[in-house]
């Protein structure tokens, strides 16, 4: 009955909102970052050397370089790569603004090439009509979790002058066959935001197996200047050259003590989000007036969203009213994400886009994001079904 739904007067499944993310922090994270804060080096210190080296060990990737968040990583990997005016760079427009945010710091032009309709992942055919001859990066996005077909992409970029880069914030812990996330690409970033995998507040990583752009980044990070503090401080001496022009991207070595104890335990924790995962696929699988985003044979998704479409056609209401009354019955939905190109600031940088990633725009009218992290109980799973059954009983035809 309709009027069973806490948006129509009815009671909510939950008084207390479930979000659809959280961190998990414990004692061994809070006593990592105590010991820094009791030591010498509150920032460019040996701490966060220590984490890039425990974060690159983990993707298997020869340089980690942290920064201050994963939108700096994403800033300094394409000016690392000496992305800039006048060049284009192709990227999806379902992802987290930053990622064409970054393209535009560096003066290149952001192009939108479309997603597959069952991944919502970068559609190698869409990339590959979008390439120009002043192409020069192409920034794949793990959404969800879900690593890119970086095989197919790399078949378009061949031989063309264009670094292959992934935005990994979605899919640390994410792979393909044998190899992780961070050595896909030619260079990865990653996020330590709160409601990413790992945290440290703020913070961000790129990897790369490229020596060349993992000391350009670390000079990126430090305002250009080629010899650090520490190295500085061993050699006793002033002397230090800007040989480009860099920002303060740094992270403390507290940020890093605690997403390096984090680190240790991101494979028990994509163990559960997996799991949390295989729920949700078992029990909404069957529903007619859902459909599930697809997993590709081969690959490992990290699961930092749980993406459901609401079929338009199963409904009698729209996917806001949908979202709203999901929030009704406490449960933290979201919807990931509004198509780059529909914000203010696209339209007025490139003129009015509607229109050019349709596969985009129509996920983006039916997609929601479920809660899922770590910490959610068997019991929290069950209010997310009871909600999603009860949405289905008032308005589904
Ligand atoms: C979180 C995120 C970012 C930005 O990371 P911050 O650490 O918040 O700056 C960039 N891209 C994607 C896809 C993200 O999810």
């Amino acid at each position: 009955m309709a009027s069973d739904l806490a948006i129509l007067g009815g009671t909510p499944v939950r008084t207390e909102m479930l979000p659809y993310g959280r961190q998990a922090v414990d004692g061994e994270d809070i006593e990592a970052v105590v010991r820094v804060l009791e030591s010498d080096w509150l920032t460019t210190g040996p701490g966060v050397e220590e984490f890039e080296e425990s974060f690159a060990q983990k993707c298997g990737a020869t340089h980690a370089v942290a920064v201050s968040s994963g939108t700096a990583a994403l800033h300094a990997m394409l000016a690392s790569l000496g992305i800039r005016k006048g060049d284009e760079v192709i990227v999806p427009p379902l992802t987290f603004v930053a990622s064409v945010n970054a393209a535009v710091y560096v003066g290149a032009t952001p192009v939108f090439a479309d997603v597959d309709s069952e991944s919502l992942l970068l559609d190698p055919e869409s990339v590959a009509a979008c390439l120009s001859p002043k192409t020069r990066a192409v920034i794949a996005v793990d959404y969800a979790g879900h690593p890119c077909d970086y095989e197919a992409l790399r078949s378009i970029t061949d031989g063309q002058d264009v670094s292959l880069l992934s935005d990994g914030c979605h899919a640390l812990g994410g792979g393909q066959g044998d190899r992780s996330v961070g050595v896909l690409a030619d260079a990865t970033t990653f996020s330590l935001h709160p409601v990413k995998h790992i945290t440290a507040g703020e913070g961000g990583v790129v990897t790369t197996n490229d020596h060349i752009v993992a000391e350009r980044l670390r000079w990126f990070r430090n305002h250009g200047i080629t010899s650090d503090h520490q190295t500085r401080a061993a050699r006793g001496s002033w002397f230090y050259e800007v040989e480009q022009l860099g920002f303060n991207y740094r992270i403390t070595d507290f940020q890093c003590a605690l997403a390096g104890s984090q680190l240790k335990k991101l494979d028990q924790w994509v163990g559960r989000r997996k799991a949390i995962a295989a729920a949700y696929d078992l029990r909404l699988g069957g529903l007619k007036e859902l459909s599930l985003l697809k997993s590709r044979e081969g690959f490992s998704h990290a699961y930092h969203l749980y993406v459901v479409r609401f079929r338009p056609d199963a409904f009698s209401v729209d996917r806001a009213r949908i979202f709203e009354a999901l929030r009704a019955e406490g449960i933290g939905v979201n919807v990931h994400y509004i198509p780059v190109y529909y914000h203010p600031f696209y339209k007025n940088l490139l003129g009015d886009q509607k229109g050019l990633c349709p596969v985009a725009e129509e996920a983006y009218e039916q997609v929601i994001s479920l809660p899922i992290f770590p910490g959610m109980t068997e019991s929290d799973i069950e209010d997310v079904l009871a909600a999603i059954k009860k949405v289905i009983a008032a308005w589904g035809i």
